[in-house]
């Protein structure tokens, strides 16, 4: 797994960071980061919540093919 957010789509909504708090937080300007490391989402189940739950759909996690 791979996630990616989108910070010129992010609006500082903070639901990724309340529903993940192990892999999102938000930066000094509010956006969406990841926690160091947490680039894969560590194995954390919330990750595809907290996808569902951004409401401009900011995040996209990339599976693996093959
Ligand atoms: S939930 Fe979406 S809009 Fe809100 S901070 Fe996270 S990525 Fe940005």
């Amino acid at each position: 797994m791979h996630i990616e957010i989108d910070q010129d789509v992010c609006i500082g909504a903070g639901q990724c960071a309340l529903t993940a708090p192990n892999v999102f937080t938000q930066d000094d300007d509010g956006f969406s980061t990841l926690l160091p490391g947490m680039d894969d989402g560590g194995g954390d189940p919330l990750v595809k919540e907290a996808a569902r739950a951004c409401p401009v759909h900011a995040i996209t996690i990339k599976e693996p093919t093959g």
